[in-house]
């Protein structure tokens, strides 16, 4: 096992997330994609967890297992959002027992219909100094290079977001299909004052409909020229795979030429997508 800040200080790093399948079919797809994904040496692969609690013990007990039964270093994602002090308390410390050293520290945003209690803690700065406060891990947080969706004022949210790189190990971005969105994220950062590595997410476009949501959800802006070309196809499964991998891999070929050499890679818990954008760019063993 290894601390991600250390593997980060080493070199280029790729690394794959994960989230805690919920049915036995779920977790039949979830191993077929570690099985085929773990050939590729990714640097750390991370799982989501459910905001307000909902993949406590799936989170808890799939991040243990990755780095106990395969060569992968695994990193838990945990959010504040409904938990007390005590609860976040009891499952650092359980991960610290179980030798995890990698934590993704969130605010979260728990689904409205279950009204669930605000939480002692509100935000991700305030979990890393929890984190931090029980042992030695390697602390990341999460990254917004077009604004968080819930703030009002851009520059705000820009000096927020330097503010907690400053107190983390390093970050992991929300997905954006425009290399200069990222370009312009990091000068933003560069004139903050931000020394922290922060690592662009891919998220790869398999199904037009469901990505339009995700990126409404997390205020990444979906160009209209390549939902165009999406929808033209939106029918014929294969041509929309093929187009959503030809723009991911697009997006990686500008971001390297501009001179990024990490990317985190949206699994949605499929190993095909990335294996591909993997082989395209000439990245591990495709
Ligand atoms: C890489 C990545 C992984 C993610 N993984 C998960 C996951 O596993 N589970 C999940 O539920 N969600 C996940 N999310 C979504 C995340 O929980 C949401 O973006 C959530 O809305 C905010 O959490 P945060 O840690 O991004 O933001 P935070 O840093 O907590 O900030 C949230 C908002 O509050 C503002 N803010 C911050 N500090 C203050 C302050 N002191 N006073 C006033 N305002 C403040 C910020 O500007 C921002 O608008 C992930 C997001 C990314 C990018």
């Amino acid at each position: 096992m290894a601390k991600i800040a250390d593997i980060l200080a080493s070199g280029p790093s790729s690394s794959f997330e994960f989230f805690p399948p919920k049915t036995p079919a779920a977790e039949a797809q979830l191993e077929q994609a570690l099985l085929e994904l773990e050939p590729l040496h990714p640097s750390f692969v991370s799982v989501t967890y459910g905001a307000g609690g909902s993949t406590r013990e799936r989170t808890h007990d799939l991040v243990v297992r990755i780095n106990r039964e395969t060569s992968m270093t695994a990193m838990a994602h945990l959010t504040c959002a409904a938990h007390s002090r005590a609860e976040l308390t009891d499952i650092v410390t359980r991960y610290r027992e179980c030798e995890v050293e990698n934590i993704l520290s969130l605010g979260g945003d728990p689904p409205k219909e279950l009204g669930l209690p605000p939480g002692e803690l509100t935000y991700a700065t305030e979990l890393v100094a929890l984190v931090t406060g029980i042992g030695a891990f390697s602390v990341g947080v999460a990254v917004h290079p077009e604004g968080h969706p819930a703030s009002t004022n851009a520059t705000e949210d820009r000096h927020r977001q330097a503010e907690k790189l400053a107190l983390a190990d390093f970050g992991l971005s929300q997905f954006f299909f425009d290399a200069d969105v990222w370009f312009e994220f990091l000068g933003d950062l560069d004139a903050l004052g931000v020394s922290t590595p922060v690592i662009p997410g891919i998220m790869p476009v398999l199904n037009v409909k469901s990505v339009k949501r995700m990126s409404e959800m997390a205020g990444a802006a979906f160009p209209a020229e390549f939902e165009r070309k999406l929808r033209a196809v939106e029918d014929d499964e294969d041509a929309m795979r093929a187009i959503g991998i030809e723009a991911a891999t697009q997006l990686c070929l500008d971001l390297m030429a501009g001179g990024v050499d990490s990317f985190h890679f949206y699994t949605l818990n499929r190993s095909t997508a990335t294996r591909e954008i993997y082989a395209n760019l000439g990245l591990g063993s495709g």
